[in-house]
């Protein structure tokens, strides 16, 4: 099954990301909190996906999601955004995003947009 990678500040957002994931047959290889760190998993555990939360402290998710997508342009990342973030949404697109996700979190689109990703 495919593995993933969950890189949020939010550790209610995480739980919620994981508990649904899980529930679906995918494996959380790990967690992280702020984009550096995030990067680092990545580099390490080669995860099939990552779910990376745009605003995080420390490093953003676009920063992350640049870095990654720098080390490995194949690696699939879905964003994490909510509600007022069209500018941020159209900056991480540009940076290669695969998809996104919005905050609160639907589980049908979750789930609909990892297979969608996987199969690409
Ligand atoms: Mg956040």
């Amino acid at each position: 099954m495919a593995t993933v990678l969950i890189v949020d500040d939010s550790r209610t957002s995480r739980r919620i990301l994981r508990t649904m994931l899980e529930n679906h047959g995918f494996t959380i290889v790990a967690e992280a909190e702020e984009g550096e760190a995030g990067y680092l998993k990545y580099k390490e555990l080669s995860p099939d996906l990552v779910t990376m939360d745009i605003t995080m402290p420390h490093m953003d998710g676009i920063e992350s999601l640049s870095l990654i997508k720098h080390a490995n342009a194949n690696a699939k990342v879905i964003m994490v955004t909510a509600a007022g973030q069209k500018e941020k949404m159209v900056e991480a697109l540009k940076r290669g995003a695969d998809d996104f996700i919005t905050k609160p979190f639907d589980e049908n689109e979750i789930i609909n947009a990892m297979t969608r990703i996987l199969e690409k």
